[in-house]
This record gives C-alpha cells, structure tokens and sequence, in this order.
C-alpha cells in the first residue's frame, strides 16, 4: 500500500495538492512542506483522508503521480 503526503502550501489555483511518496514525484514539495497522510489503498483513500482532516481547504490529486483523483 502506497503512502501519501498532502503538500501544505496550496497552488496557484488554491488547492492543496496529494502526492504518492511511495512511488515517487518529480513534484513532491520540500519535506517541511509535506504532511504525511499515511498508508491508503489508492489516491481516492488518501484524498478523502485529507478532505475529512482539512474540510476547509481545497484538496486535489497531482496530476502527475495521482492523476485518478486530480480533478482540477
Ligand atoms: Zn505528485
């Protein structure tokens, strides 16, 4: 099972973007700007993991390493 981190600095276009630090990403923000989100079966799990800790903040997959659940 793949672990994720949320980045926590937004965008540009405010969201706060998940990434798959398991597999890797060219676009992974600096470790102190990483919040781990732990083990999830997919970027949907970790995404709705970080929705229910963050509801205020807008939260999207990467599109790079978690192109299934990014959205916008
Ligand atoms: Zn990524």
């Amino acid at each position: 099972m793949p672990n994720f981190i949320i980045n926590k600095n937004p965008q540009s276009n405010g969201d706060h973007e998940v990434h798959n630090s398991t597999t890797g990403c060219s676009y992974l923000p600096q470790l102190e700007n990483q919040i781990d989100l732990g083990w999830h079966n997919d970027c949907a799990g970790a995404v709705s993991h970080a929705k229910k800790a963050w509801p205020n903040h807008r939260i999207n997959g990467c599109y790079y390493c978690s192109y299934n659940c990014h959205t916008s």
